[in-house]
């Protein structure tokens, strides 16, 4: 294991950044050719896993959990702090690197304790993927087909990793699938959009403490967000079949993809979720009366100033009548 690197360099999750000197300036495709390959065997086994920012996905954390066997709080709690994402400013987690040596709390000289389960950014390095569509131009559904279609791979290439001098060669496509990207990749997807389209806003709109705690509170722990469903109003809002409600009891990983929807309705107003027949019609109930009662009230008002412009007039009458005695 190499020494402790105390900059803080990032494993990519999200895309190119704008000009980091390890990341070469080529565009690959899945069919592209890459020489690499990563063992205990290497002199820097382990190098990347110190000195790094790990930001985690939904998905990632749901997994750690599991393979720790601990609940979302107490992971949150023990393994990571919190981070912006991607420059915005929707709240996230990092890993929470050791304090004695600045490392991964995962890694050990033998490697990586949570490998099957390691995070997605983990396993993307050192092939980042960007997005043709970084930005959050793209709606509704995307098929695995059409994602791999409109991204493209570069290859963060750092002087420690000593990877690149292995003989092994494959295609980006073959090494992706050896690390089990792809199922990453559909599970973090709309987590991803929700974070591109927020930054494609920019500096001009911000969200509300609220909305920045229910994004947090989605993404982060899962059984407060069921709890949130099962024991608010939720279902009373929110159109929902008896299929959906017994996944979204049962199932993390549906639950999970819920909450992005849930997330891109309540944040970005997309047509993700219907709302119940009967809300609508009660909260234009409520408009109107709330219009009506502006309506009234406009009119006491005005009655009130014509009134009093009524009695002044009178009194100047009457004062230019008694003055004329
Ligand atoms: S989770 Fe595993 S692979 Fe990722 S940095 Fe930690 S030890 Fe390394
Ligand atoms: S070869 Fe690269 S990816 Fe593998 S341990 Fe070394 S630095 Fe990390």
């Amino acid at each position: 294991m190499s020494d402790a690197n105390k900059t803080v360099k990032e494993k990519v999750i999200f895309g190119k950044e704008k000009n980091p000197s390890s990341i070469e300036p080529k565009k690959l495709t899945l069919n592209s050719y890459l020489k690499f390959r990563c063992h205990p065997g290497v002199r820097c086994f382990t190098a990347c896993c110190g000195g790094i920012k790990i930001v985690l996905t939904p998905y990632d954390i749901l997994q750690l959990c599991k393979r720790l066997e601990i609940p979302a709080h107490e992971f949150l709690h023990t393994y990571t702090i919190p981070t912006y994402l991607e420059k915005t400013d929707m709240p996230g987690v990092m890993l929470k690197l050791r304090e004695e040596d600045n490392k991964c709390p995962f890694v050990t000289p033998e490697g990586c304790t949570v490998y099957t389960d390691r995070p997605t950014a983990c396993r993307y390095y050192p092939v980042g993927m960007a997005d043709f569509h970084e930005g959050g131009s793209r709606d509704g559904e995307g098929n695995e087909q059409a994602v791999h279609e409109e991204n493209f791979f570069f290859i963060v290439r750092e002087d420690h990793c000593k990877g690149f001098e292995e003989d092994k060669e494959w295609t980006i496509g073959e090494w992706r699938a050896d690390q089990g990207v792809d199922l990453r990749d559909e599970m973090n997807r709309e987590w991803l959009r929700l974070v591109m389209r927020r930054k494609s806003f920019g500096q001009q709109a911000t969200l509300s403490e609220q909305a920045k705690r229910m994004f947090f509170m989605a993404s982060t722990d899962l059984a407060t967000f069921r709890r949130f469903i099962f024991e608010s109003s939720f279902l009373d809002i929110y159109e929902l079949d008896e299929e959906t409600i017994r996944s979204l009891k049962e199932d993390d990983v549906a639950l999970m993809l819920f909450s992005f929807k849930y997330l891109a309705a309540t944040l970005f107003g997309v047509q993700t979720l219907k709302i119940k027949e009967e809300k609508i019609r009660e909260k234009v109930a409520q408009l109107k009366t709330r219009q009506g009662d502006a309506v009234e009230q406009s009119i006491r008002e005005y009655e009130e100033l014509k009134a009093e412009v009524e009695a002044g007039k009178k009194r100047i009458e009457g004062e230019d009548s008694t003055g004329d005695r």
